[in-house]
């Protein structure tokens, strides 16, 4: 195995890592304290910059404006940007986007594709994934109550949908919703494009999770679509395909989020190492010559490397044998790294003690934000079951 980075790749992430200490952490406490929109003009300054840069959307194809890196590098690159919650946006990287972006490549129509895809990859617009629903379990979601029914040349859609994540601002929405009631569950459901400013879809409320109800494209809303009325030419994918377009754009999306998790867990342990050589314990000593925080700070190292090796092996195992070779690592990164993150983020908040429960780092608001890592995309039990189960089919 070679563990070697070409220079290339070790060049790329030497100026992505400049460009976010210098320019992107210098943002945060604005954001943390004074919300998204209060930075948004800064922040399309920092995006202007890295497109002159030549950093901009890194893993999308070359043709189409990004940097068009493969896997293994988009992990190494994710690990930079998910350092600061602001990155991956900053680089043209964030999800919903990214995964929207993915399933338009390679299901939209030419219209399709000239009305949003271009838009969505240079930043110009904003989109969202509305799956979930507040009365069915998402974990199930060939569960679904949402109907999109043919009249004419148009698509009627009624039901509700929530953690539609970023629809406050969004442009467009891609909306799963049953148009085949009587196929079999995985056949009933398609994807349709519905532009948010059509008639009788309503963003109801932004979700108030964990206390924070955010804004923009750092929200999750509440969709009301009322007899909303889109073409059929607005259909994407083939009509009934929708989950398995759905599993496509799951895969990519999981391993993404690990690869930005990685970038969190760095975060948390480079500042709980700076904070325990700095903080004073006693007159004489830091809180570094404690050494149950030192056992921390290892275990952290061990946990954070383990993850990162495994994350990396699953881009490279997708890189070379594709997505259906990687089924079960996926499952195993995305229970894995997001506990991982979640206990090193524990740890960097204990050692902060009050400083720590405050948004004067961005500890804080990792804490709170990231608990959901456990709960979407599947969540933790679904993964640990679907893998135990492809482990034990070999035994008997
Ligand atoms: C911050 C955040 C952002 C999100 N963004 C989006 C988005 O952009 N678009 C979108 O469509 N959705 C989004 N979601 C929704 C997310 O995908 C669902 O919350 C997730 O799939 C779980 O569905 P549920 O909430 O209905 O929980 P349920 O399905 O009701 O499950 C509840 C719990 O039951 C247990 N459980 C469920 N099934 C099993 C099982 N088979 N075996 C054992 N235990 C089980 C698990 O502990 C699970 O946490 C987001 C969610 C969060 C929290």
């Amino acid at each position: 195995m070679n563990f070697e980075l070409s220079p290339e790749i070790q060049a790329t992430l030497t100026k992505m890592r400049r460009f976010v200490e210098d320019e992107v952490y210098p943002l945060e406490a604005a954001f943390l304290y004074e919300g998204f929109h209060s930075i948004l003009p800064d922040l399309e300054k920092k995006r202007a910059e890295v497109k002159e840069l030549g950093l901009w959307a890194p893993g999308h194809p070359k043709d189409l404006g990004g940097m068009g890196l493969g896997l293994v590098d988009l992990g190494l690159v994710s690990e930079v940007l998910g350092a600061s919650p602001l990155g991956h946006f900053v680089f043209g990287s964030q999800a919903p986007d990214a995964g929207n972006i993915e399933v338009l490549h390679q299901y939209g129509t030419a219209e399709q594709k000239a009305r949003w895809l271009h838009r969505l990859i240079a930043g110009e617009i904003r989109s969202c994934f509305s799956m979930t629903e507040p009365g069915m379990p998402g974990s199930n979601p060939v569960m679904m109550e949402t109907t999109a029914v043919l009249e004419g040349e148009d698509y009627v859609i009624n039901g509700r949908k929530w953690y539609t994540t970023a629809a406050d601002g969004a442009a467009v929405a891609i909306v799963m919703a049953v148009t085949h009631p009587d196929e079999a569950p995985h056949r009933r459901a398609s994807m349709i494009l519905v532009p948010t400013d059509t008639p009788g879809f309503r963003l109801v409320r932004n979700l108030q999770v964990m206390g924070e109800s955010g804004e923009g494209f750092f929200s999750h809303g509440e969709i009301a679509y009322e007899d909303c009325r889109v073409p059929r030419g607005n259909l994407l994918g083939p009509e009934g395909q929708g989950f398995v377009i759905a599993q496509q754009r799951l895969g990519p999306g999981r391993i993404h989020h690990c690869m930005r998790w990685l970038g969190i867990c760095r975060r948390a342990f480079d500042l709980m190492c700076r904070r325990v050589v700095e903080r004073a314990a006693s007159p004489t000593h830091t809180l570094s010559d404690k050494e149950i925080l030192q056992a921390w700070i290892a275990e952290s190292k061990a946990e954070i490397d383990a993850a990162r090796m495994l994350t990396l092996h699953t881009a490279w195992t997708i890189e070379r044998h594709g997505w259906k070779e990687a089924r079960e690592a996926i499952s195993e990164i995305k229970f894995l790294v997001a506990n991982t993150m979640l206990r090193v983020l524990d740890r960097a908040l204990q050692v902060h003690g009050g400083l720590g429960m405050i948004d004067d780092t961005p500890i804080a608001w990792f804490y709170r934000h990231e608990r959901a890592a456990r709960i979407y995309d599947g969540p933790d039990e679904v993964h640990k079951l679907s893998l135990a189960r492809r482990i034990l089919k070999s035994y008997r």
